[in-house]
């Protein structure tokens, strides 16, 4: 047994593309032997075999342990209880004083003290799967806490070096097993093998299947919201972005010019630049193909190459040529993980070495940028927004948290003011004066755009939060007085001894309110019809809760998670009475059940995963439903009688088959509700419920073939561009009679992405969501692309028999931090299932 063993070790070490961490790093590195390698903690060299988190973890505590240079700190946990790691790298004598030189530092950044420490941080692999980075992390942490060199002396004497070796750790760990489970001895290059295909989910995304990678601005997770607080702490001159590219050469910024951010200045693209020589001249002396200024944008702040660049830091984002298992085939020649290391480890050392060689103009710029933010808002033109609660002070106090995570200073209005035709009122607004240390982002995050330079846009083109949000706000010309607090009204506790309870939907927390109390078999009853009541009013949805309908065993309880949640800031109502002051009595039937729910989500091969995340985090995390999610491959062996609604996300739903579709339709009308969204919704349209009509429907599907206009071939990059909906903001109009719009305005923002139309319904009910006349609000959207969209549907709920269909054009839980839209979701699995029939006779 021991032989085969040292056989098999033996064979290993000699079919192995690894080199030992020395070789990886410069020849005149002078590596102290103290401290112990990377390959000495693992028991194998790296590009033997992904590295996984707690490896991770331990080497650099070892590190930390054995070098006066290093300290390390946990910033916070991942979903799966991960540490979040921040490594900090500098001379002994720095290390003793680290707070002081923060805090010199972040003074250095207002006044140009040219003095002050220079401040980097690496950031590697927030795409899990793009595992170079992580696992170049240890062998540039080693080299800075081991190498003799004078220029690594000198350069620890002057510099802060950061390094979040792991950006995504669940996300690492996820792709780490995939990857090393399936490592032969012998590496495959071929990428048809299973090794280059990774399973479903990827290990791109975190643990709820989100890009971490969009999340620097809107904040839904731990690891951005732990790795936020740490950067605006340090606020770095450079911070870098490793990732994995499917291009064939190693991508540097700066991306293409004119698709930089028009608020990004032009000093940030002349350092980017700057920098950009070295890790060229580092390339060129090394022999690897690369290429910059080309195919990248750096538009959309929420990402970590970009965000930096409108906070006063320089944000590099790289690409090495993506590799999957040791070896891997690609067009300009077979790539190794080893080389896909070293790249890393180049643009690691190179973006250090042009940062302290140009250290005071990175100082400089800096400061300037500050200046110049400073300069911007008194020429800005207005002098502060001002933002309103629209009846939920809990989402407007989530984004004001998410305000404050970015240092955007903000202040309760004092006195009522007028805007744009609407009333904002003292406890329930809040005013950001532009002239702020951080109007730069506050613009970023606030302002829309409709123009730009260049119509190809890597992501997103419009993200205003406040629409995200769903919140009203305004630009004002005056700065109105402020004050007071900006903590909610506390609410009262309800009566016990109270005919009714009242709870307004509205409020953001009402659904997991309302999941609560659906748990504890309470009797709730959601209003159809607005209503008014002890000089407040009510809208549709409003939730009733009557004391003398709840079984005798349940009403403690009931009540007890009604006193909690009322604690917790939700503002219930207790009346004495079911007579209302206007509208129905909340014994008519213009009040419903709301029956409990149990969803059923597809998930697995075809299903769009960051999707398929979005549903299952509101699910999990939102709504405190369990989440049943479920492959698609299974689903025919599942009894859909168990399940009060289907979920379908985007994704190509082709594998189910007719016999399966036709057991849908039949749940559907014995009273199933299906949520389909984006591409599953063009697939709902499939879905068969009066045979002689599916056929016709077929018959009209053939259209006559268009003659096609002869176009430049060279024009076909922005023909593209302007057919493609990378992501923009559009207005709706609702119908908020409609249950699937209960508690909304007449008019919203959503987010339009994606190119899905629906088909229209015969029906004139069954259209709660509808774009405008003239939709376009912010981003970019080509004129053919926004023509077709002009006052179509955006949202269908097409009663069948008991059951029902509804289909959204877009995804209304995109990125996790549309809480505008995500309500139109969460109406659709609540009253989904109250929505009636509407058969004109
Ligand atoms: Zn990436």
């Amino acid at each position: 047994m021991r032989l085969i063993t040292l056989v098999l070790g033996a064979l290993l070490s000699t079919t192995s593309l690894a080199m030992t961490s020395t070789e990886y790093l410069p020849a005149d590195a002078d590596l102290d032997t103290a401290i112990p390698s990377p390959e000495s903690q693992l028991g194998w060299e790296p590009g033997d075999w992904r590295i996984h988190h707690p490896a991770l973890v331990q080497y650099m505590r070892t590190l930390a342990e054995k070098s006066d240079r290093v300290s390390i700190k946990v910033t916070g946990q991942t979903y799966e209880k991960r540490p979040l790691l921040q490594i900090i790298i500098s001379s002994e004598e720095n290390q003793s004083k680290l707070e002081a030189l923060r805090e010199a530092h972040l003074n250095g950044a207002q006044t140009g003290d040219l003095e002050a420490p220079l401040v980097v941080w690496l950031g590697y692999s927030v795409h899990g799967d793009e595992a170079s980075g992580s696992n170049a992390a240890p062998i540039v942490a080693w080299y800075l806490a081991a190498s003799q060199s004078d220029y690594v002396k000198e350069l620890l004497k002057n510099t802060i070096i950061i390094i979040d070796p792991s950006l995504n750790p669940d996300g690492l760990d996820r792709f780490a097993s995939w990857s090393n489970s399936n490592q032969s001895l012998i590496p495959v290059a071929d990428r048809n093998g299973r090794i280059h295909n990774q399973d479903w989910p990827p290990g791109r995304t975190n643990h709820y299947l989100f890009d971490l990678n969009r999340d620097w601005l809107p904040l839904v997770h731990p690891e951005s919201r732990a790795r936020i607080t740490e950067y605006h702490r340090w606020l770095p001159h450079v911070i870098t972005d490793h990732h994995e590219t499917w291009h064939d050469g190693y991508f540097f910024q700066p991306g293409a010019p004119t698709r930089q951010h028009p608020l990004t200045t032009k000093e940030n693209l002349k350092m980017t630049r700057a920098l950009a020589t070295y890790h060229a001249s580092s390339f060129d002396d090394a022999g690897v193909m690369y290429f910059t200024e080309d195919a990248y944008d750096d538009f959309y702040y929420g990402k970590g190459s970009t965000y930096p660049d409108i906070n006063g830091s320089i944000g590099i984002l790289f690409e090495q040529p993506r590799i999957n298992g040791q070896l891997s085939d690609r067009a300009s020649g077979q790539l190794s993980f080893t080389d896909a290391i070293q790249n890393q480890v180049l643009t690691s050392l190179s973006t250090l070495k042009g940062t302290f060689e140009l250290s005071d103009e990175f100082k400089q710029y800096q400061s300037e940028f500050f200046k110049e933010t400073q300069q911007r808002a008194s020429k800005a033109g207005f002098a502060a927004w001002v933002i309103g609660d629209n009846n939920d002070p809990a989402r407007a106090l989530a984004l004001l948290d998410i305000f404050e995570r970015h240092q955007v200073e903000f202040h309760p209005l004092k006195d009522e003011i007028t805007a744009n035709g609407r009333a904002y009122t003292p406890g329930h607004a809040w005013v950001i004066p532009a002239k702020q240390r951080q109007f730069g982002l506050a613009q970023a995050m606030l302002e829309t755009r409709t123009k730009f330079e260049d119509n190809a846009f890597y992501d997103v083109s419009a993200w205003s939060l406040p629409m995200a949000y769903n919140l009203p706000y305004a630009r004002l010309t005056r700065l109105p007085a402020t004050g007071g607090s900006s903590q909610p009204a506390t609410s009262a506790t309800p009566d016990s001894d109270a005919v009714a309870w009242v709870i307004d939907w509205r409020q953001l927390q009402a659904p997991g309110l309302l999941q609560e109390l659906l748990e504890a078999d309470a009797r709730v009853r959601a209003a159809t019809k607005p209503f008014s009541m002890g000089g407040s009013s009510f809208s549709e949805g409003s939730l009733v809760l009557l004391a003398g309908i709840q079984d005798e065993d349940k009403s403690d309880a009931v009540y007890n998670i009604l006193q909690k949640a009322a604690s917790e800031g939700i503002q219930i109502q207790s009346y004495n009475t079911q007579v209302t002051q206007s509208g129905p009595g909340f014994g008519t039937a213009h009040f419903k059940i709301v029956p409990r729910v149990k969803p059923l989500l597809l998930v697995g091969e075809g299903v769009r995963s960051y999707d398929a995340g979005e549903a299952w985090f509101e699910l999990d995390q939102r709504l405190g439903v369990a989440p049943v999610m479920v492959e698609i491959a299974r689903l025919g062996g599942v009894d859909l009688a168990d399940y009060t609604h289907l979920i379908l996300v985007d994704g190509k739903y082709s594998k189910i088959g007719k016999s399966l579709k036709k057991r849908i339709t039949e749940w559907v009308k014995t009273g199933g509700v299906i949520i389909a969204s984006h591409g599953a919704a063009t697939w709902a349209e499939s879905l068969c419920f009066k045979p002689e009509a599916c056929d016709k429907k077929q018959d009209e599907k053939l259209v006559a073939k268009t003659e096609t206009k002869p176009m430049p071939y060279a024009d076909f990059e922005d023909q593209r561009a302007q057919r493609t909906i990378g992501g923009a903001i559009v207005s709706a109009q609702l119908d908020n009679t409609h249950p699937i719009a209960f508690g909304f305005d007449s008019e919203m923002p959503i987010f339009r992405r994606g190119t899905t139309l629906l088909q229209g319904s015969d029906n004139p009910f069954t259209t709660p969501v509808r774009y405008t006349k003239k939709p376009l609000v912010s981003g970019y959207i080509g004129a053919q692309r926004l023509a077709e969209i002009s006052n179509q549907p955006a949202v269908i709920a097409e009663r069948h028999d008991k059951g029902l269909v509804i289909r959204f054009a877009n995804n209304p839980l995109f990125r996790g931090f549309w809480r505008g839209t995500e309500r139109l979701w969460v109406n659709s699995i609540y009253f989904g299932p109250v929505v009636r029939t509407t058969e004109l006779p």
